[in-house]
């Protein structure tokens, strides 16, 4: 039993095109259609890139599947002169439910800083999105041993200024840099030790009530074969997913954790 709704959350990154990503969440569909999933035990949620999220809005109204979607990153402002930038206002047009915020590719590839990353976060919340906060250590942080406090850093810088409320509704997902993509997966030790610091963390900044509703996930190199252990945790609350939620049956599966 979950004291919380888990979360299944897909990063597709930028893979898949306009038209891959109607044929992959119609699999996706099928498959969970298929295994009777009780979304309402195990929430889904998938991020295409941004000009896949039309098409994805068109197929989840029409069909009305219980899939929730969101984007893979926003911008601070709300409009105005940022070439290449997408508001927060216009995913929450699309009917995005959720938006991935500080991923680590974000902040490397981008140079987000924690400042931005805080900004971003407080326009979610602006514009009626939950963010999916994205934190974690890199290899060397994790070697030295400071992996916690690093971490709880990120947490603190990011979640700045938030009220409880927004809190009690936030998505943190911990992404050791060093497990994404690579294979190696942090164990499910590894995901219980940080979540809980970040819940009790959450508690000391916002209270008990927001430190209760806040989800925590877990995600670096997650399959099928390593979700089950990893959510048998008391303190993660889901997954987020990048290379295997490419694969509908393998995300099925995921999903499908409990069963
Ligand atoms: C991610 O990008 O959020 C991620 C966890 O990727 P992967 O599952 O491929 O390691």
């Amino acid at each position: 039993t979950f004291d919380r709704t888990p979360l299944i959350a897909g990063n597709w990154k930028m893979n898949m095109d306009h038209v891959q990503a109607i044929t992959l969440l119609q699999k996706l569909a099928w498959t969970l259609d298929d295994a009777k999933h009780d979304f309402g035990r195990v929430e889904v949620a998938v991020f295409p890139p941004f000009t896949d999220l039309r098409g994805v809005q068109t197929l989840v109204a029409g069909d009305d599947l219980p899939i929730a979607y969101g984007g893979q990153d926003l911008s601070q402002f709300d409009s105005g002169a940022y070439t290449g930038d997408i508001s927060g206002a216009f995913l929450a047009k699309l009917a995005c439910k959720y938006v991935l915020v500080g991923h680590s590719e974000r902040r490397t590839i981008h140079g987000e800083s924690d400042d931005v990353i805080n900004a971003k976060v407080k326009a979610a919340f602006t514009h009626g999105l939950v963010p999916i906060l994205c934190v974690g250590e890199g290899l060397e942080i994790r070697q030295a041993g400071t992996h916690v406090e690093h971490t709880l850093a990120q947490l603190r810088a990011d979640v700045a200024g938030l009220t409880a409320e927004q809190a009690a509704q936030l998505v943190v997902a911990y992404e050791p840099v060093w497990a994404i993509g690579t294979g190696e997966v942090a164990g499910p030790g590894d995901a219980q030790e940080m979540c809980a610091a970040i819940r009790a963390e959450v508690g000391t900044i916002f209270g008990d009530e927001s430190a209760a509703g806040a989800r925590l996930l877990y995600g670096g190199s997650v399959k099928a074969a390593s979700a089950a252990a990893i959510l048998g945790e008391k303190d993660v609350d889901g997954v987020l997913v990048g290379g295997a939620s490419l694969d509908a049956a393998e995300f099925a599966s995921i999903v499908r954790f409990e069963s």
